[in-house]
């Protein structure tokens, strides 16, 4: 299932390969073999300002800011690239994740490749507002404009997908940018740096470094020429990426943790909500922001509701992530599982109850694989670690409420804001939910379900900023106020402010009307 050959994957700067400065190595290994996967460079700080001054000289010399035909057709073009190599992406990607084979060809490459699309259509309709003399005597536009120079730092769950929805507006909109993909799973973004490059955009646009978070990341993040800084990562991460960002006041986009509640009120459909618990809850085991974590159901149901979740949640089968019959591969590394495995633990020290799983299953292919099984709890507190913190593991924990409005409460209670669903039949309940839930995505009846013309972004900690659609674009371009004067006067109204000594409505003033100096 691995690469047939190892290899090593020197980092993309400036339109070719470049090994780091530190002369160091990285090894990425697969989470369901153990076997070395690739090797990437360690890189550091004086790596960081070679790929940032290479990107600023990309930037300035316009031909990539000022031609958008340029632009659409180079991300098309790797869009195309990308589907064209997809299976190789694919099983590279499920190589240094272990997760599903299934999962990486038939979602994560089908939605990159739309995605890349979109903004490549996108972009075209990027607007400033129309012209008009809001003074009266000036004509007043909006130019919208790239950022510049562009840092982005991408999670290990979704590799290349994750790189994607970070490069996509970027590059469109314009922007040269720096990527340092997670230190576990840098191999597909640095292929994705060389489809990049086939697909015609040109040297120093998009760079790739690869190295330590620590290190890398957070050189790129304190970069005094680096305009933005944009993380998809934890909340810990962000934090310490925003007071790096102070340095040179950079802007700032975040996509954090989630914890999704997933609230089944009493009319629901409720095999549709026992399936689109099961599914949103262990899609890349689990390790996903948007995942569902927390499911309230109302008590009438709940038993009904529990026992049909119980059997498909032990019907999910785990295995070799390549296999055609696995929907569940391993989670990210052997860590990732002692800390799920933490969460599991504390919780039934607590008093709460393991209806299925909460431990690792035997594959004997793999024995020292980082499984973990499909896990349901029962009984954990609202206020337990389970319950609030961000487990990124196969665990949902259930449990029950009596009113709409108890239901609503437990679902805000937690400190993240990503995404909430609620299912129901009634048009009402539906309604009152996606005013009250605190996410940046509520869906009825369904879960996990995105789409390239809407924002992916969330509220309170789970960060600020919107991936995907047209908002995305709000991040990756700057708003310039334009301002013609009409009337070719060498003394304007306002002048009185400076010249004369009255108020701008007498005599001597210089001024026959007071709009006002704006400063
Ligand atoms: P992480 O924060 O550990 O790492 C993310 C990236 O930040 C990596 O590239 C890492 O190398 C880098 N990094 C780590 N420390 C750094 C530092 N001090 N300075 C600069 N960069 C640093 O997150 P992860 O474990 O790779 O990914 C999982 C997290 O990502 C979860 O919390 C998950 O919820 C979140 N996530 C959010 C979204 C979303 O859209 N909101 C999507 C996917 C994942």
């Amino acid at each position: 299932m691995l690469a047939e050959t190892i290899r090593d994957f020197p980092m993309f700067i400036d339109g070719a390969s470049a090994e780091s400065s530190t002369g160091h190595w990285l090894e990425v290994h697969s989470p369901a073999s153990g076997a070395l996967v690739g090797r990437v460079p360690s890189g550091g700080s004086a790596d960081v300002d070679r790929a940032v001054a290479a990107a600023r000289a990309a930037f300035e010399d316009g031909r990539w800011s000022r031609s958008l035909p340029e632009r659409v057709a180079a991300l098309s073009r790797l869009a195309d690239l990308i589907e064209a190599n997809a299976e190789e992406l694919a099983a590279l990607e499920t190589a240094q994740t272990g997760s599903a084979y299934k999962l990486r060809r038939y979602s994560d490459l089908p939605f990159a490749i739309d995605n890349l699309r979109f903004f490549a259509g996108a972009v075209r309709h990027l607007e400033g507002k129309a012209a008009f003399e809001y003074s009266g005597s000036h004509t007043s536009f909006i130019r919208r404009e790239p950022v510049g120079v562009v840092g982005q730092v991408s999670p290990w769950n979704y590799p290349l997908w994750m790189a994607v929805w970070k490069i996509g507006p970027a590059l469109a909109a314009g922007n040269s940018v720096v990527l340092k993909p997670a230190t576990a799973t840098p191999l597909t973004s640095l292929r994705l740096a060389h489809l990049a490059a086939e697909a015609g955009i040109p040297p120093g646009i998009f760079n790739v470094i690869t190295g330590r978070g620590d290190v890398v990341g957070a050189a790129l993040a304190a970069h005094p020429d680096v305009d933005l800084i944009a993380l998809t990562g934890d909340g810990e991460t962000g934090r310490k990426i925003m007071a790096l960002a102070a340095g040179n006041l950079k802007r700032v986009h975040l996509e954090l943790g989630g914890k999704a509640p997933f609230i089944v009120h009493a009319d629901a459909d409720l095999e549709a909500a026992a399936r689109g618990a099961t599914a949103g809850a262990l899609i890349n085991g689990g390790q996903d922001c948007t995942a569902a974590t927390r499911v309230y159901v109302h008590g009438s149901v709940a038993r009904a509701f529990t026992d049909r979740l119980a059997e498909l949640f032990a019907s999910v089968r785990v295995g070799d992530p390549m296999a055609a019959d696995t929907d569940m591969g391993t989670l990210i590394s052997q860590a990732q599982v002692d800390r799920v495995s933490g969460f599991v633990e504390r919780a039934v020290q607590a008093g709460a109850r393991v209806l299925v799983g909460g431990g690792r299953p035997d594959v004997p292919a793999f024995p020292h694989g980082a499984f973990y099984l499909p896990t349901l709890i029962l009984d954990a507190a609202q206020d337990s670690g389970i319950m609030q913190k961000e487990v990124f593991g196969p665990v949902l924990v259930v449990r029950s409420f009596e009113t709409e409005a108890e239901a609503l409460r437990l679902a805000n209670d937690t400190a993240y804001g990503l995404v909430a669903s609620v299912w129901t039949k009634d048009l009402g309940v539906a309604m009152r939910a996606t005013r009250e839930l605190n996410f940046g995505q509520v869906l009825v009846n369904d879960h996990l379900m995105i789409t390239s013309e809407m924002p992916h972004g969330g509220f309170k900690q789970s960060g600020f900023g919107k991936d995907m659609s047209m908002y995305s674009f709000d991040e990756y371009t700057r708003v310039k106020h334009v301002m013609i004067e009409l009337t070719g006067e060498r003394r304007k109204p306002w002048h009185w402010t400076i010249f004369g000594d009255g108020d701008g409505q007498g005599e001597g003033d210089g001024a026959d009307q007071s709009d006002g100096a704006k400063s």
